[in-house]
């Protein structure tokens, strides 16, 4: 016997729905690890039949029936509202879809090749020093000249 098999039986053993097999009890007697696994099993168990559920508040039964009235007396939306959902959980899903399908468009995973987004701008403008950065972010980031111009003393590049 491994301590595998026994230890798949071994919480109800624990639990009391059946008695170690001779086999598993030789098992037990002879494997440390299992006789303690057992007999911290059988401990948690009785601990468990010791356990008090704890009493509700006295005054649950008496707010719940309030809260249930209130709910009763609110006025009902109807049939649509329950036709409103779906549809609303509809429409997101289509909303993402269409999102997320743009995104990988937009990445050119779809193999669209270049989008205009990604045409170079103008040399020297703001947009063609974003695109700039974006493309060689790896390369700005290791690029140590950078780190000695003395444009910002206490900026670091790679903090
Ligand atoms: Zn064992």
């Amino acid at each position: 016997m491994k301590c595998d098999e026994i230890r798949e039986r071994m919480p109800d053993v624990a639990a009391g729905f059946g008695e170690p097999t001779v086999d598993e009890g030789r098992h037990l007697d002879s494997c440390a690890a299992c006789a303690e696994e057992l007999k911290a099993m059988r401990a948690t168990m009785a601990l468990l039949d010791d356990w008090q559920t704890p009493e509700p508040s006295a005054y649950f039964d008496t707010r719940l029936q309030a809260r249930l009235r209130e709910e009763m007396a609110e006025p009902h939306a109807g049939w649509l509202q329950w036709f409103r959902r779906p549809v609303l959980a509809a429409a997101l899903t289509v909303v993402m879809g269409v999102g997320i399908g743009l995104y990988f468009a937009r990445s050119g995973i779809y193999g669209l090749g270049p989008t205009e987004s990604s045409l170079p701008a103008e040399r020297g403008t703001a947009v063609s020093d974003l695109q700039d950065m974006e493309q060689n972010h790896d390369l700005y980031s290791n690029f140590e000249v950078l780190d000695d111009l003395d444009v910002q003393p206490d900026a670091v590049a790679n903090p």
